[in-house]
C-alpha cells in the first residue's frame, strides 16, 4: 500500500493536474488547482527547462499517484498489461480501474481511494463472499463486492449518501445492487472514457518499457 505523508494537495500542483486524492473538497472551490495556486515550493512558479525523459516520467508519476501505488506496483502492473492481448497502455489502465481500492472509491462507498485503500487493509470487504485485505487484489466482470462488517458498511453507506450529492456519479461499469447493505457487481470491463485523470498512456508504456 502506498501512504503519502504530507499535504495531497502539493501532489496534484506539481502534476499541475487534479489527481482527486481528498474526497470532497476535490469537487469544490477550495481545490488547489480551481485555486490555481501554481506548482509548490519557492521555486515552483519559475519554468524549467523540460527533457522528453521528464514529460514521459511526469506522466508515469501522475498515474501513480491518482492511484497511490509505488514504481514497483506501477512497472509489476505494466508487465503484466504487455503480456494481455491488445493496447498495452489500455490494459494497464484497465488494471488499475480493477483494483478493490478503486472499484471502491468507483461504486461511491468511499470518499477517496486512501479511504478505500483503509477500508480492506482493515479487513471490512469480501470479494464473492471472500474476504480481501489486499488494495491491489483486482476484480473481474461478474464479481460481487460487498461489506462484511457492520462498520465496513457504515463507512460504506455515509460515503455513499454523501458522493450521491456530488457530480461524481457511479461508473457505469460498476452496478450498486444495494445501498442499505452496501454491495456492487461489476458488469464489465472499465470504459477508460470515465477514468478521472487525463493522461497519455502511450507516454508512460515508453517509460516502463524502456
Ligand atoms: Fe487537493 Fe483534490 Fe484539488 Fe488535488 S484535486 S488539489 S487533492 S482538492
Amino acid at each position: 500500500m502506498s501512504k503519502t505523508l504530507g499535504p495531497k494537495c502539493r501532489l496534484c500542483r506539481r502534476e499541475t493536474i487534479k489527481l482527486f486524492l481528498k474526497g470532497q473538497r476535490c469537487f469544490t472551490q477550495k481545490c488547489s488547482i480551481e485555486k490555481n495556486r501554481g506548482a509548490p515550493g519557492q521555486h515552483g512558479k519559475k519554468r524549467l527547462k523540460v527533457t522528453d525523459y521528464g514529460i514521459h516520467h511526469r506522466e508515469a508519476m501522475k498515474l501513480k499517484k491518482h492511484y497511490g501505488i509505488f514504481t514497483n506496483q506501477l512497472q509489476r502492473i505494466m508487465d503484466i498489461a504487455v503480456n494481455i492481448r491488445g493496447n498495452s497502455g489500455e490494459n494497464l489502465l484497465k488494471l488499475l480501474e480493477r483494483r478493490i481500492d478503486n472499484v471502491l472509491y468507483r461504486a461511491g462507498f468511499c470518499l477517496s481511494r486512501s479511504q478505500a485503500r483503509q477500508v480492506v487493509t482493515h479487513n471490512h470487504v469480501k470479494v464473492n463472499s471472500k474476504s480481501v485485505r489486499t488494495p491491489s487484489y483486482v476484480v473481474d466482470p461478474g464479481d460481487t463486492v460487498e461489506f462484511r462488517t457492520d462498520s465496513g458498511k457504515k463507512i460504506a453507506k455515509e460515503a455513499f449518501a454523501v458522493r450521491n450529492k456530488q457530480q461524481d456519479r457511479v461508473a457505469t461499469w460498476i452496478k450498486v445492487v444495494d445501498v442499505e447493505n452496501p454491495k456492487c457487481t461489476i458488469i464489465q470491463e472499465p470504459d477508460l472514457k470515465e477514468t478521472q485523470i487525463e493522461i497519455n498512456p502511450l507516454l508512460i508504456v515508453e517509460f516502463l518499457t524502456k
